[in-house]
């Protein structure tokens, strides 16, 4: 058994496992004050938590991984200054949970996890070589190289929704220009909808993400007109609804992501030459919209060799993958 955290930006979750299997879990919202003074000793309640409600001693665990968000060292334990975790600035986490408990303890990037969690338990099984992709808010990676993570010298290795797609194109997050995640990710599906509405192009989106959010008030038994000012911003969710639903801005808005996308993809396969591919986070939950059009240009674009080697995959551990993939470092280290 292990232990698994999944600390993330606006939430924690701690669980028991056996392989992928969770014996207990504990989630609860970081808040506001997310700063590692308040936030460690939650994390360590959260663990006890967890191993209380699996009725399992610490004693009988093999130990405890933690996925958090990135930049982080792996080797040293100390998670550097992520930018979803404001006024953590170089905590030596794993030395400050070794402390309470006296059990081997490993950290890796949650993307990192997550692909060794797909790796040795989801799609990934029996892939040696394959490449993990998840396209959310935003977009990481990790990547398994003969049965081993990459971590590249200083651990940061993977960091693919940082590859430069468009020489010219829109500001990323990181600060450099025409990322992956600047065209393909659920923020930046998000922004080129707000954009398009607000040069006066999105009335029939705007008109679409109205009926859905009124929709959504009267399921929630809101008062009559709160709808209306809840809704400023279309969200990438919207976006896909209002797709599928056969609008054409939306449907221009995802093809020009989801191109972004098979760009990236194509990189992925020239330089690692992969057997799988394995695409996760909530963007693919959109589908076809997103994996069709991105699959059309790993097909024009991609050299053959590789190509021809390479089955590219949706993720399958779903919600609980940042959990398992925590877990999971204590199977692969062990
Ligand atoms: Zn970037």
């Amino acid at each position: 058994m292990a232990v698994g955290v999944d600390l993330g930006g606006t939430q924690l979750r701690v669980a028991v496992l056996r392989g992928a299997t969770l014996l207990s879990r504990v989630g609860l919202l970081t808040g506001e004050d997310a700063t590692p003074e308040r936030l460690i000793p939650r994390i360590c309640d959260a663990i006890r938590q967890a191993l209380a409600e699996a009725r399992v001693e610490l004693g009988q665990v093999a130990g405890i991984g933690l996925g958090a968000p990135g930049p982080l060292n792996s080797q040293s334990g100390i998670i550097y200054s992520p930018p979803n975790l404001p006024g953590w600035e170089n905590v030596p986490i794993r030395d400050i949970l070794q402390k309470e408990f006296p059990v081997p303890i490993y950290i890796e990037n949650d993307a990192h996890c997550a692909a060794l969690g797909e790796y040795m338990f989801g799609a990934g099984r029996g892939s040696e070589d394959m490449v993990y992709m998840t396209v959310s808010t935003g977009i990481g990676g990790g990547i398994i190289c003969k049965g081993r993570l990459l971590e590249g010298a200083g651990g940061t290795a993977g960091e693919l929704g940082h590859m430069t797609i468009d020489l010219h194109g829109p500001r990323c997050n990181c600060g450099n220009i025409g990322c992956l995640e600047a065209i393909a990710s659920g923020t930046a599906i998000a922004r080129r909808a707000n954009e398009a509405i607000a040069a006066g192009q999105g009335a029939e989106l705007l008109a679409f993400a109205r009926s859905l959010d009124e929709q959504t008030a009267r399921q929630l038994h809101l008062p009559a007109g709160t709808e209306k000012e809840s809704i400023e911003r279309v969200n990438a969710r919207t976006v896909g609804e209002a797709a599928r639903a056969g609008i054409a801005l939306a449907r221009q808005i995802l093809g020009e992501a989801a191109r972004g996308l098979g760009v990236g993809l194509v990189n992925v396969i020239h330089i690692f030459n992969p057997r799988k591919i394995i695409l996760g986070g909530g963007v693919m939950q959109l589908g076809d919209l997103i994996l069709g059009p991105a699959l059309d240009i790993v097909e024009q674009r991609a050299m053959k060799a590789p190509r021809s080697i390479v089955s590219i995959e949706l993720a399958q551990l779903g919600p609980n993958v940042g959990l398992i993939g925590a877990g999971t470092l204590i199977y692969y280290h062990g």
